[in-house]
């Protein structure tokens, strides 16, 4: 079976001076991923070590770095999904959790499929995974950032980041690649959307798919958007593909983007095509942005975004590395 596997750190406004931190550490986690995979580990554990990666480093929103909540704190989401058993595991809106893409697996080792809050702290204790003061997960550029929100007393973070309906007729196009290369639409959001992802094909023809993220700027407490809904942030089957979605999850949660890819995948799209066509579905029905990677059954990989730019890395076997943004 041949291995496949790609990673995206997020799709929104990449401003010029964050494209190469983000393009190393998208190129980071493919290596590890990779090497995983070429050593017969499995999907799982490939998508796991490649999202660990992208958390422990402070240019994602994802685990350290992560953006701030209305309350100043940093509150994660993370899920991972098993594509051969349809098992997944999930937690949500947990504070200091290092590796919160570990602690949903661990989750997805248990008898349950999402844990939230303070129940997915206690877990974390029961299973061995340490946890850290709220103040070891803030890095100083989203204390800036939060101090700046706060003084915006009118920002609302949804519709920052939605075109309004009578917009969509103006849009400069999706951007769709893994063949081909891509050409860049101009829109401007100002709103990081750096959570991170990862979907692996391994050896014996399993797939795994597994998202992190601290969510969207200034979010409302307890506030929780698609990264951990199986079926809107990820979804993994063996008999379709794998996805994962990055984006405004309000609008993301509306249609279900990542089991919409896969579902283009099962109707026989390339993934380039199931790709573009999510994302053509969550432009069109809900007006939102974001991005989506995949890869089908054969191991061949496509992405798709309609924000300026989503940074992702891939590889497919007898292939070489291809990063972009
Ligand atoms: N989807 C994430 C959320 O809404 C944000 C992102 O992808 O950047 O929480």
């Amino acid at each position: 079976m041949s291995l496949a596997l790609i990673v995206h750190g997020g799709a929104w406004d990449i401003p010029d001076d964050e494209v190469a931190p983000h393009l190393a550490g998208c190129r980071r986690a493919l290596a590890a991923g990779w090497e995983a995979l070429t050593n017969g580990r499995s999907a799982l554990d490939a998508v796991e070590i490649a999202v660990r990666i992208m958390e422990d480093d402070p240019t994602f929103d994802a685990g350290v770095g992560s953006v701030l909540n209305r309350d100043g704190l940093v509150e994660l989401d993370a899920a991972i999904m098993d594509g051969a058993t349809l098992r997944s595991g999930a937690v949500a809106a947990v504070r200091g959790i290092r590796n919160p893409i570990s602690l949903a697996r661990r989750v997805l080792e248990s008898e349950a499929a999402l844990l939230v809050g303070r129940g997915a702290e206690r877990f974390a204790d029961t299973v061995g995974i340490e946890r850290c003061a709220d103040e070891d997960m803030i890095v100083p550029r989203e204390r800036a950032r939060w101090e700046e929100l706060r003084r915006l007393a009118a920002y609302r973070t949804p519709d920052a980041f939605q075109r309004p309906p009578g917009e969509v007729a103006g849009l400069r196009g999706i951007v769709a690649g893994g063949d081909h290369a891509p050409d860049h639409p101009g829109l401007r959001i100002q709103h990081p959307g750096d959570t991170v992802g990862a979907v692996a094909l391994d050896r014996y023809g399993n797939l795994a798919a597994a998202v992190s993220t601290g969510g969207t700027p200034f979010k409302l407490p307890g506030r929780v958007g698609d990264t951990p809904l199986i079926g809107a942030g990820l979804y993994a089957d063996v008999q379709t593909g794998g996805c994962a979605s990055t984006g405004w999850g309000e609008s993301i949660i509306k249609v279900l983007l990542a089991k919409t890819a896969t579902d283009f995948l099962g109707a026989g799209y390339a993934p380039v095509e199931a790709a573009r066509a999510a994302i053509e579905r969550l432009e069109q029905r809900v007006h939102g942005l974001g991005g989506v990677i995949l890869i089908d059954v054969r191991g061949r990989v496509g992405y798709a975004f309609n924000t300026p730019r989503m940074a992702y890395a891939y590889r497919v076997e007898g292939g070489a590395e291809v990063a972009g943004v």
